[in-house]
């Protein structure tokens, strides 16, 4: 080899290891700062949110918020209306709690109508659609099984006749149930899992395009899970990602009536639905991974809605899933 490059290769030799100290010694610092003063999450918001520990308490199915110890952030007090959806009719399934019910009061506070279905926990229902009225708005309660075409169609029917018309379908009444493997997912619970999260978005759809006009949306609720596979959530993570194919599909076909379909994936949110699957200590983490460092509040999800079914600011997107996950 001749001189020179004998030379550069030394140098670059003693550069590789330069830089090897330097990130070292970066490293080291930062592993012992770890355990002395570990920083708090940060904060990102209108208002300061929960971090974990979360309180643990497990919930019986299916799961009411008035009986969360620590009670979901859903009113989003910051939030202005605009008009948003002025005088327009909506459709919400399992919009009695969590982000349904946080998506219910902003339309509301954007000039909209709200129907609410829900499968059993009136208290819930009774308290979101007082939430809707204190915004002014016109609600009404509709009590069943999404998974059930007839009751789909009886729900659609109802919201028209109350208000008119239907101008937005939230899709967004769920089903989870962790198992830890494969054999434990017995055709009972599978079932269960596919008909509320599949088969109910299907009916709801189904019942409500007749009545859409241009210019009108559905708006469903998939979830990351279905893009990162989630071990002990196997049926679900597969309804969620069969949720963001029901999205694009649907949206080609509809596009032609004027009508948008887009999905909105949230990440970890402080809803019942955890706490409704999961044993306390288990949830007392919930949201930690996230980049965040905490799960989402409701009221943190809900303008993700609002933005895809209002006219006025996502005319010319459908077939989309956006993420709202606390980054990457
Ligand atoms: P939630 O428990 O507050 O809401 C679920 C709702 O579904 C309940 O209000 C219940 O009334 C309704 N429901 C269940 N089965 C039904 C049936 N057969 N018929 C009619 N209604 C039925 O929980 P949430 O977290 O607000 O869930 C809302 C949506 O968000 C779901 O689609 C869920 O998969 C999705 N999601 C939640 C999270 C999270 O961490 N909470 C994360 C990603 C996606």
């Amino acid at each position: 080899m001749s001189q020179p490059h004998e030379q550069r290769a030394n140098e670059t030799a003693r550069e590789g290891r330069e830089i090897q100290d330097k990130v070292e010694a970066r490293e080291s610092r930062s592993f012992k700062s770890d355990g002395e003063d570990k920083k708090a999450p940060p904060q990102t918001g209108a208002r300061p949110y929960p971090t974990p520990p979360m309180s643990g308490k497990h919930l019986e199915k299916s799961g009411q918020e008035a009986d969360l110890e620590q009670k979901p952030m859903w009113d989003a007090p910051y939030y202005k209306g605009s008009g948003k959806l002025q005088d327009k009719a909506a459709l919400i399934t399992g919009g009695d709690s969590g982000i349904g019910r946080a998506v219910a009061v902003l339309f509301a506070r954007e000039g909209c109508d709200v129907a609410i279905a829900y499968l059993e926990s009136d208290q819930d229902a009774q308290d979101t659609k007082a939430a809707i009225e204190k915004e002014g708005r016109k609600a009404i309660l509709l009590k069943g099984d999404v998974s059930d075409p007839a009751f789909a169609e009886d729900a659609v029917a109802k919201a028209v006749d109350a208000f008119g018309k239907l101008d937005v379908l939230v899709n967004n009444a769920a089903f989870q149930q962790h198992a830890d493997a494969i054999e434990d997912l017995d055709y009972q619970h599978f079932d269960r899992t596919l008909k509320t999260n599949l088969y109910g978005y299907f009916n709801m759809a189904k019942a409500a395009v007749p009545h859409l006009k241009p210019g009108a949306a559905i708006v469903n609720t998939g979830s990351e899970t279905a893009f990162k596979a989630t071990e002990e959530l196997l049926d679900y993570s597969m309804t969620k990602g069969g949720i963001h194919s029901f999205t694009r599909a649907l949206s080609a076909s509809l596009v032609k009536k004027g009508v948008r379909v887009n999905a909105v994936a949230p990440g970890p949110v402080w809803t019942p639905l955890n706490p409704a699957d999961r044993q306390g200590k288990d949830i007392e983490q919930f949201g930690a991974k996230t980049p965040m460092g905490r799960p989402a509040q409701p009221e943190e999800i809900a303008p993700a809605y609002v933005f895809l079914a209002s006219p006025q600011t996502a005319s010319f997107i459908t077939g989309e899933i956006l993420p709202v996950i606390g980054g990457y």
